[in-house]
């Protein structure tokens, strides 16, 4: 029997680079040799404001790229969260086996709540990691891959598991992390310091997001913030830029840094960027092209009402042993 694969995106906003290269190929690239579920996390694009008809698109607009990504739906669940309605009673019932020092230590909590002061800060955004707890666990999921911004929410699922399951039996599986070893976290191009998010404005110069018009990724790419050391060398701390631009070729074409380190000798970042922008841009027209091909809603809808059906199966049986040994029924 094989084992379960899972991973979500948030409908926040575009899909970007990062959401491409830290998870989405991850998944792509494995999705044959797990039974793999992928879904479009609108729950959790609720837990800040988003205006209704713009979650409606952006939930389409994800599903399609994760077609164009390469999610093939004869070998993955693709699914709505939120046709789903386990995953809200699971996380309900998480966030009570949950303390709330576990919540404030997250980084992402830590790092949003900052931006928008404690008090303004959303309750959702303080407890959304539990609903990422039961996202996963519902579905018996023994590996999430996932961006490195997300390895410490996979981390407390597992320690929810352990507690959980302690308590009141073994009822959960335990899932393991697979955050890859290259680009697992794409840094802002103007702001090498900063994770490329997809929320961020969609005019931000530091965002590659896989729907840009080539022209303008590529002056994204030949504008991107560097360093005045002039030479191509992987050092995140002193060459956060140019490390950046290296993390993003590799992963795309596989060639490893000392490799690229060794034919970029005695060379210039401007030859380097032209490179990357090169292989970025025919990344992004062949995501672009199958984006075209499958942005049509009937087809779109069909395939999330598959998902949700072979999904909720999985869910429900979850959740009926999870509900059984807390006594509830
Ligand atoms: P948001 O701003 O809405 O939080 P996001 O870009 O962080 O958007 P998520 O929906 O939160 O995207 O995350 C989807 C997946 O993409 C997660 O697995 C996350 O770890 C991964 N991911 C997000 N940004 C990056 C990045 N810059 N590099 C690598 N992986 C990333
Ligand atoms: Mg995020």
């Amino acid at each position: 029997m094989k084992k379960t694969m899972l991973t979500g995106v948030r409908p926040s906003g575009n899909l970007t680079l990062g959401n491409y290269l830290g998870a989405i190929k991850n998944f792509v690239d494995r999705q044959e040799i797990y039974d793999s579920y992928i879904f479009i996390a609108d729950l959790h694009a609720i837990t800040s404001y988003i205006e209704p008809t713009k979650l409606k698109s952006a939930v389409y607009n994800c599903v399609a790229m994760y077609l164009a990504c390469g999610v093939d739906p004869a070998k993955t669940v693709i699914f709505k969260q939120s046709d789903v309605l386990e995953h809200g009673t699971l996380g309900f019932i998480m966030t009570f086996q949950t303390k709330m020092g576990e919540l404030s230590r997250m980084t992402q909590f830590k790092y949003k709540s900052q931006l928008a002061g404690k008090e303004g800060v959303d309750t959702g955004l303080f407890v959304y990691p539990t609903l990422m707890v039961a996202d996963i666990l519902l579905y018996n999921t023994a590996i999430v891959p996932v961006g490195k911004d997300q390895q410490q929410h996979v981390e407390l699922t597992r320690d929810l598991a352990e507690r959980f399951n302690k308590r009141y039996g073994e009822v959960f599986e335990m899932p393991d992390v697979y955050v890859a070893p290259v680009g697992n976290k794409i840094c802002n191009l103007q702001n090498p310091a900063e994770k490329m998010n997809k929320s961020d404005n969609s005019d931000n110069k530091g965002t590659i997001f896989l729907m840009d018009d080539l022209a303008v990724a590529r002056k994204k790419i030949m504008s991107a913030k560097t360093d005045d050391l002039a030479y191509v060398h992987f050092d995140e701390e002193n060459q956060p830029g140019i490390s950046n631009l290296m993390s993003i070729l590799s992963k795309i074409t596989g060639e490893d840094f000392e490799s690229i380190e060794k034919r970029y000798a005695g060379k210039g970042y401007g030859e380097f960027k032209r490179e990357v922008a090169d292989v970025v841009c025919n990344l992004l027209a062949e995501i672009q092209a199958k984006y075209a091909h499958f942005n049509d809603q009937k087809v779109l809808d069909e395939i999330l009402a598959v998902g949700a059906k072979s999904a909720k199966i999985v869910a429900k049986e979850t959740l009926a042993r999870t509900t059984k040994a807390l006594g509830l029924n």
